[in-house]
């Protein structure tokens, strides 16, 4: 018999066991299920890539799910602000805060075909030191990493050509190299076009291989509800077609959920799999963001035309250094300012451009930063209502600190924050959520899954994204999630072999 896998979400990473499952089985059936719709063309392409700004708010607003129908979430309002940070159109706020914690306001997903892939800003620099997961082989992680790279279509040039890039890249390098704190241009999933911009990756660079095959199937606007067990083993699912409400039980192998870092702990709640780690040591990247309006000469004036719904031009990264740079920067030059000003600003219109720039800092991992579900307050779709019980602590507070110190020295060597600026986004803004079925050595109580991204003691049920990554770190965590995915997919298939081998028989 053919071995079926059943994947839940299609954003990156539920995409890259699609894709490496097909490629590395050559008799497999892979039906991806995705609650959204599809919203671009290609399915999951990158929205930024959609150059008609009406077509691109169509596209992102139906990216913000059903939320508006039990007001359980709903659309962030606020200031929009593209490369660095939230509140972002095609997103929908989710969970509410645990009685006693402030919880994650801001906290924030995307429902549609690519998931937050169609959306995301494409920063994939490398986890560094301690970010990187100690107990995975660091030979084969770069492996794994190198691959992802490839497959995210990973770029360390983008903008190599353009004057301002170089500008702000010595700029934010004569002022920090001293201190040895290294500066280089942000590696991003991108392709370079001819006019010097860029075709961003969305999750369609890793499904569009797969689409024509005969042996995957997607289906859109379907609901996974709820997984179906044999005994402790995962046999499949039952799954509701959002448009008609009918629901059936489909039958899998395994199923993959990669339903992002709140919905999968959510989703295996709904089906009884509670093991003690589920939705705890809840992380994400506490985020100070600032726009510094450049001064005039900063960089050389630009000859190209600005394009309206994409006008970021340069991207820096001063990434993580455990001694002299706990921390991870992305700064982006765009021409258009990224954050509305009020009428009065001598900031408005500034000839030089703008530079929008986040510092992400570590939230450490611990226990009571974590999901509950209510079966008595379910969400818009009748899935277990999600409540966030969140908190910064001093030690991120400190980590802020210093934060703030390198970040004022950066924006002092490059002009002057606009009003209002930096400030400490509230929680939930870095749409970086980490943790919640994180992956762990030894099967202690404080993780879900194991190396492999399989849950510990579920037969059959394999993890993917973000909240599978269990350290403190500060790096974009797309391609470590994408990386494990690799990981995990070749293990699976692994485990699918016997069954494909007797299915030959
Ligand atoms: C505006 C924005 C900017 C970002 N910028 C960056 C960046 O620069 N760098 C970076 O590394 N990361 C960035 N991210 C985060 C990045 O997009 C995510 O890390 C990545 O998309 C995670 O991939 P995933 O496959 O795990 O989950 P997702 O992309 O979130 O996809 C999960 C999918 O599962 C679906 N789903 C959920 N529950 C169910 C269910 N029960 N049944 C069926 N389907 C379900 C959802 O609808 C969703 O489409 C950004 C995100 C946003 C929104």
């Amino acid at each position: 018999m053919t071995p079926t896998v059943l994947i839940v979400g299609s954003g990156p990473t539920g995409a890259t066991y699609a894709r490496r499952l097909l490629e590395q089985l050559p008799r497999v059936s892979v039906l991806m299920v995705e609650a959204g719709p599809v919203v671009s063309t290609p399915p999951g392409m990158n929205v930024k890539n959609i150059t008609d700004p009406g077509e691109q708010a169509v596209a992102r607003l139906a990216s913000q799910g059903r939320a508006g129908e039990s007001g359980v979430s709903g659309i962030p309002g606020g200031v929009v602000v593209e490369g660095t940070i939230t509140a972002r159109q095609g997103t929908h706020l989710v969970g509410r805060a645990a009685d006693g914690s402030p919880g994650m306001p801001a906290a924030a997903l995307a429902t549609c075909v690519g998931g937050q892939g169609a959306h995301w800003t494409c920063a994939t620099p490398r986890p560094m030191g301690s970010e990187r997961i100690g107990f995975l082989d660091e030979a084969e992680w770069e492996q794994h990493v190198g691959a992802a790279e490839e497959l995210l279509h990973v770029t360390t040039t983008a903008f190599g050509d353009s004057p301002q890039a170089t500008a702000i890249l010595d700029a934010v390098r004569a002022e920090l190299a001293p201190d040895g704190i290294t500066v280089r241009p942000l590696p991003v999933a991108a392709d370079p076009r001819e006019d010097g911009s860029l075709r961003w990756s969305g999750t369609d660079v890793v499904l569009a291989p797969v689409l024509e095959d005969p042996r995957f199937t997607l289906r859109s606007e379907t609901l996974a509800v709820r997984l179906v067990r044999d005994g402790d083993r995962v046999t499949g699912a039952v799954l509701r077609d959002l448009r008609t409400g009918a629901e059936e039980q489909v039958r899998a192998d395994a199923v993959v959920v990669a339903a992002d870092a709140i919905r999968t702990p959510q989703l295996l709640w709904a089906s009884g799999v509670r093991p003690a780690a589920l939705g705890r040591y809840l992380t994400e990247h506490p985020l100070l963001f600032g726009v510094v309006a450049l001064r005039e000469g900063a960089v050389p004036p630009r000859e190209d035309t600005v394009t309206p719904v994409d006008p970021i031009r340069a991207v820096v990264s001063v990434p993580f250094d455990e001694e002299r740079h706990p921390f991870h920067a992305q700064l982006m030059f765009t021409p258009v300012c990224p954050v509305p000003l009020p009428d009065d600003s001598p900031y408005r219109d500034n000839p030089a451009g703008y530079v929008g720039m986040g510092w992400g800092v570590r939230k450490w991992p611990r226990p009571e930063d974590r999901l509950t579900f209510e079966d008595e307050h379910p969400d818009e779709n009748g899935l277990p209502g999600v409540r966030i019980a969140y908190e910064v602590t001093e030690r991120e507070e400190a980590e802020f600190h210093r934060a703030r110190e390198v970040q004022a020295r950066v924006a002092g060597a490059l002009g002057a924050f606009v009003e209002g600026m930096p400030k400490v986004m509230p929680p939930g803004s870095s749409l970086h959520y980490m943790g919640t079925v994180r992956m762990g050595p030894v099967d202690d109580g404080t993780s879900v899954c194991d190396t492999e991204s399989r849950v510990w003691g579920v037969p059959g049920l394999v993890l993917a994204g973000n909240g599978l990554i269990p350290t403190a770190n500060s790096c974009n965590p797309t391609l470590t999630s994408v990386s494990l995915a690799i990981r995990g997919a070749a293990a699976l298939a692994a485990d699918l072999q016997p069954a494909l081998v007797a299915g030959k028989e």
